[in-house]
């Protein structure tokens, strides 16, 4: 796809070098495609705009917001800025900390149980196995404690949240986890799972969180890796009721520790500050398009178009069930791995990338996260209607 070449030079200092004086551009190069990746995602284009403009000065610093202290006047007040956005976003009362974090979701497994069970060898955590990201949550929370599964959804291949009917808790269990959008399997608790009174409920929802408005009281904690829908890889976003802090096991490292980084404006170390800088810019972005509830429809419209597709052609096969569908990451099946490949390539050549399913389901998976514009949809579903006619 990419029609430059790179003319030989004998000692290329910089990549910078090479890509002016030796790389021949074309228009292809600047054609912007319908990016379908399940994350790093697809940003929106204003945003990607906007971090253009401010190089190779930020606000009138002199220097880039890379090249700043993250204790300079300037940062610190992004930071602020930041933090009221996601508040005004997501409604998030003040007994709730807002933390800006190292480490990535996966980070945020192991910091879970080390920030709110008790250091005792017989500690318990309910967790729901729903998809590959729940199995992968559990098997760091075995490091730290006992687990006790609530319901498993493996039976079903992933393709369901079993019926509440079968769930049962541990009730001494010092909290109840979740996946909110399992980004694989692409099945979704459709609303909060009820647990037992008093049993803090505790989400991943890295690849759902500011998808759609949700009532951040009904839970202890919420947690985010930022690459889907709330900027780039770097940062992870943790949402701490603020009755679970103090309650960290000794031996929790500082930068994963909730109440130290609640006590340091989560700048207890130096911070990935750009992209800290570009979830600032997202926040804005959802803001300028009406917040959460709009975005929320939109994310509907553009999942439900979709799905009417595959299910209208005999061709294509969704495994999960309808009641459960993900609005974030569709996943579905050509007639044979043959296909769906070719799906991927006959995809490609008209502007529609990343549609590959993860190696552990195969098949296809588009991811449908808040900056995917509506046209990205329309071609995909003209698309998907075109390979059904050619090779069904
Ligand atoms: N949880 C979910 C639901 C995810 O989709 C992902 C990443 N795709 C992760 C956790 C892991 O995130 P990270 O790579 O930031 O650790």
């Amino acid at each position: 796809m990419v029609q430059g070449r790179l003319a030989k030079k004998t000692k290329p200092l910089f990549y910078m070098e090479i890509y002016h004086e030796n790389y021949e551009m074309n228009a292809t190069h600047l054609q912007r495609c319908f990016n379908f990746s399940p994350g790093p995602a697809t940003l929106p284009e204003a945003v990607l705009h906007r971090i253009q403009a401010d190089f190779p000065v930020w606000q009138g610093q002199g220097a880039s917001v890379m090249e700043v202290s993250h204790r300079s006047t300037a940062f610190m007040a992004l930071a602020a800025k930041v933090e009221a956005d996601c508040r005004r976003l997501l409604v998030i009362p003040e007994h709730y900390a807002v933390l800006f974090m190292p480490g990535g979701a996966r980070g945020q497994f192991d910091a879970v149980p080390m920030n709110l069970l008790p250091a005792t060898p017989n500690a318990v955590a309910n967790y729901f196995a729903v998809g590959v990201w729940s199995q992968v949550a559990i098997e760091a929370a075995r490091r730290h404690a006992q687990v006790h599964i609530v319901a498993s959804g493996e039976d079903s291949d992933y393709s369901e949240i079993p019926d509440p009917a079968s769930w049962s808790f541990a009730e001494q269990g010092g909290y109840c986890f979740f996946v909110d959008n399992e980004t694989i399997d692409g099945v979704a608790f459709q609303t909060p799972p009820s647990v037992p009174e008093d049993m803090p409920l505790v989400t991943d929802m890295s690849s759902s969180l500011f998808s759609k408005p949700i009532d951040i009281e009904r839970y202890g904690v919420i947690v985010a890796c930022a690459q889907k829908n709330l900027g780039i890889s770097g940062i992870t976003l943790a949402i701490v009721r603020q009755d679970l802090l103090d309650k960290a096991r000794p031996y929790t490292p500082d930068v994963l520790n909730y109440t130290k980084m609640a006590a340091q404006q989560s700048m207890l170390n130096t911070p990935p500050t750009f992209p800290w800088y570009v979830t600032g810019l997202v926040f804005e972005w959802l803001l300028a398009e009406g917040g959460l509830a709009r975005i929320a429809e939109h994310n509907q419209a553009k999942a439900a178009q979709l799905y009417a597709v595959l299910d209208d052609l005999d061709f294509y096969r969704c495994p999960v069930q309808p009641a459960h569908r993900s609005l974030m990451n569709v996943v579905f099946y050509c007639p044979s791995p043959e296909l769906d490949a070719q799906l991927v390539a006959f995809a490609a050549e008209r502007g529609c990338l990343n549609i590959k399913g993860h190696a552990r389901k195969g098949g296809l998976r588009l991811s449908l996260y808040n900056a995917m514009p509506k046209a990205g949809v329309a071609t995909m579903v003209e698309v998907l209607r075109t390979f059904a006619q050619q090779y069904g």
